[in-house]
């Protein structure tokens, strides 16, 4: 287990539930545009929001956003460690830095002991893109062995001058290396993961890539907050992180639908059907198994195994909830019944009723 570090009011590993992060995409000197985004992330179901510190005016500006959203504010800081000094003070709760690329040991120790004083978290974010000279000719190239060296490195400083609220994450854009990175720097530390695939890219190709690497580490055990970086709103990456953590057992955010493939043997529009469904069912927050299966050959079999589902044939479809059969229905009555049977159960998820 990782040793838990404190982000304002969120627990970063330890027993904690693993978080849910973004980073808006507006100016953070707009005050005004970044507290609605904040509020719009937080909506989706974000836990943790980071801001972009670009100039003194944007560190500054932390504060009167903290005023006006309910979530912890991490302050994202590239080269200037005065912006990360400037944006604690102004009340970040964690920061978040690369030490490829802050100036040095001095620097990055005088940020994390002014995060220490705050009771805010520092997290180290090493980056294949920007890994120290020397380690990059040992290696020859960025590889998962010279992140890790890098962040050992960086930790060694920082533990040695007793900092004990570091979060890590170790990023690189190919899924293969982010996963070895970490896996391998499991081995030597027990502070936190924040974990995600950087620049993962735009629609289906980042969320893929995402999935992938997200979805092996947190099957692997390995990460305490999730950030899914997409060329796309701030939302989307929330819904997205939501579905791998659902995906893997780590959490639940809606129902699972778990509709066939289709094939030669579909007696029916499932993947109308499927898509009915789940809208309809987007707003149920239990943890609820919905089957719709596309004929009488394998999808009885499947229904039974989840909460409520059907089984399509030609003129109409089996119901099932709790594993037993409910009896047919016609076909325009399938998308109804099911969403009857949802409301059924989740006014009463132990079926006492
Ligand atoms: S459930 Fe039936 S229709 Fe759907 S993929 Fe399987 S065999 Fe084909």
């Amino acid at each position: 287990m990782t040793t838990p570090v404190r982000c304002g009011d969120v627990i970063i590993g330890g027993e904690a539930p693993v978080s849910i992060q973004t980073m808006t995409k507006c100016d953070t000197r707009d005050v005004e545009s970044t507290v609605s985004e904040i509020r719009q992330a937080v909506s989706h179901g974000a836990q943790i929001v980071r801001v972009a510190v670009v100039d003194k005016d944007a560190a500054r500006a932390i504060e009167s956003i903290k005023n006006q959203v309910s979530c912890p504010v991490v302050a994202d800081i590239h080269f200037d460690y005065n912006l990360a000094l400037l944006s604690l003070e102004a009340g970040a709760d964690k920061v978040r830095v690369n030490p490829g690329n802050l100036g040095g040991k001095e620097p990055l120790l005088k940020v994390a002991q002014k995060a220490r004083s705050k009771g805010a978290a520092i997290r180290l974010g090493i980056n294949s893109g920007s890994l120290e000279r020397d380690i990059l000719e040992t290696y020859g190239a960025p590889t998962p062995g010279a992140m890790v060296e890098s962040a050992r490195r960086h930790l060694k400083h920082l533990e040695d001058a007793g900092v004990d609220n570091v979060v890590l994450s170790l990023k690189s854009s190919s899924v293969k290396h982010t996963i070895e990175a970490y896996m391998m720097m499991a081995g030597f530390t027990k502070w936190p993961f924040h974990i995600g695939i950087t620049e993962a890219g735009p629609g289906n190709h980042g969320v893929i890539k995402s999935a992938a690497g997200i979805g092996t580490l947190l099957a692997l055990g390995l990460g305490d907050t999730v950030r899914v970086s997409l060329t796309g709103p701030s939302s989307e990456e929330v819904e997205v992180a939501k579905q791998i953590l659902q995906s893997v057992g780590l959490g639940f955010y809606g129902p699972d639908i778990i509709s066939c493939p289709t094939c030669g043997r579909t007696q029916v529009d499932v993947v109308s059907v499927a898509r009915q469904v789940s809208d309809a069912l987007k707003d149920v927050s239990l943890p609820l198994k919905v089957a719709v299966m596309g004929c009488p050959v394998n999808g009885p079999g499947e229904a039974r195994e989840a909460d409520i589902g059907v089984a399509c044939g030609r003129d109409g479809g089996i119901l099932f909830a709790r594993g037993k059969v409910l009896g047919r229905v016609a076909s325009e009555q399938i998308v109804p019944a099911l969403v009857r049977l949802a409301q059924q159960y989740a006014e009463s998820p132990e079926g006492k009723n």
